[in-house]
């Protein structure tokens, strides 16, 4: 049995691609795992994956399949990822945030919203005899750098593994939250920053990989020692191809940088489900700073779920098939 739960979701057609004449819907759905793609060419592809979320589908669907089960195994002291993968504009961040971390209603808040009030319910609802915190830091990989969302001066954070604590960034903010209304307002404010740091950098925010990393720890008196879960939530840089768009220069090579990368973390996760267990066998993590910090909370005991995010048009329908290939490698 695979730890890895693999889901594709299509959004709906934006209204560009709606007023574009001859722009029409790719996809015909079979049912909630199956769906037949049709490409550009009329040429048909079936695939299957463990969910498939369609234009219709609610975020609370997405956060429950995909993020619910990992949130509450971080209360059980056992890491996690969530990652959203996909071409911009294919509804990666809509998917993390919902329209605007702070400035949401309900129905449309994001993965990082309802996992943050997934985590005070449980420590709410937990036994009042452990003592249980959880702490929040952000970074961004950008060019294979590390930066940090609290403090964009720690601009180069060195990735370090401890025998005891896993993978650890160096030197990161770690902030303290207590209660839904501060995570979600530092959570906004990484994320501003994070808009400053590319306006110096004159960098689109779709070119850099944007990590969110909750640690839930918990004090365990009777035993004397802390347990300690971590739940990462991954909005992945744009995976559409350069060749395209004809970049050069320092968008070439942003665009070869973010594919090694995506690359390194497909493989990681085939290695993942390929592989025997109780064999050794070799895990590429170390190809890449974004498979290095995700080490600890893919594999092993840890739960992984990959949301493959596509346009549902036949305009995008390269890029897509694209996506739903990685996808079908990583199951
Ligand atoms: P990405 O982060 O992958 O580049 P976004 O999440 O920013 O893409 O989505 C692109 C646009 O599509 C945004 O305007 C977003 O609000 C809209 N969008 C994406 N997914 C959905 C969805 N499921 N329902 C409604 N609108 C969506
Ligand atoms: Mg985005």
């Amino acid at each position: 049995m695979s730890n890895i739960t693999v889901c594709a979701r299509f959004r709906p057609l934006s209204s560009k691609e709606r007023s574009n004449h001859g722009d029409s819907v790719c996809i015909h759905g079979i049912d909630n795992e199956s769906f037949i793609f049709k490409d550009d060419k009329e040429e048909n592809f079936k695939f299957g994956f463990d969910r498939v979320f369609y234009e219709k589908s609610e975020q609370a669907e997405v956060f429950e399949f995909l993020a619910l089960p990992i949130v509450r195994d971080a209360f059980n002291g056992m890491n996690g990822t969530v990652i959203t993968y996909g071409q911009t504009g294919a509804g990666k961040t809509f998917s993390m945030e919902g329209p605007s971390i702070l400035a949401c209603d309900e129905q449309k808040k994001g993965l990082l919203q309802r996992t943050v009030d997934e985590l005070f319910d449980c420590m709410k609802s937990s036994d009042a005899s452990v003592k249980f915190t959880i702490k929040l830091s952000m970074v961004e990989i950008y060019m294979e750098k590390v930066r940090d969302l609290f403090d964009l001066s720690r601009d180069n954070i060195q990735i370090k593994e401890s025998r005891v604590q896993g993978i650890l960034l160096s030197g990161v903010t770690e902030i303290y939250v207590f209660n839904s209304a501060e995570a979600l307002q530092s959570l906004a404010s990484g994320i501003s920053n994070r808009a400053v740091g590319e306006t110096q950098m004159n960098m689109a925010s779709s070119r850099s990989h944007c990590i969110y990393i909750f640690t839930v720890q918990q004090e365990l008196t009777k035993e004397k020692r802390v347990k300690a879960g971590k739940l990462l939530l991954v909005d992945l840089a744009g995976s559409e191809k350069a060749e395209k768009t004809g970049a050069e220069g320092k968008v070439l090579e942003e665009a070869k940088t973010i594919n090694k990368s995506l690359s390194a973390l497909g493989n990681v996760i085939s290695a993942l489900t390929c592989g025997s267990p109780g064999k050794a066998f070799h895990i590429p993590y170390r190809d890449s700073k974004l498979t290095r910090i995700l080490q600890d909370a893919l594999g092993g005991n840890s739960r992984t779920a990959l949301l493959c995010c596509c346009s549902p048009s036949t305009s995008n329908s390269a890029e897509s098939l694209s996506t739903l290939r990685f996808g079908t490698r990583a199951k």
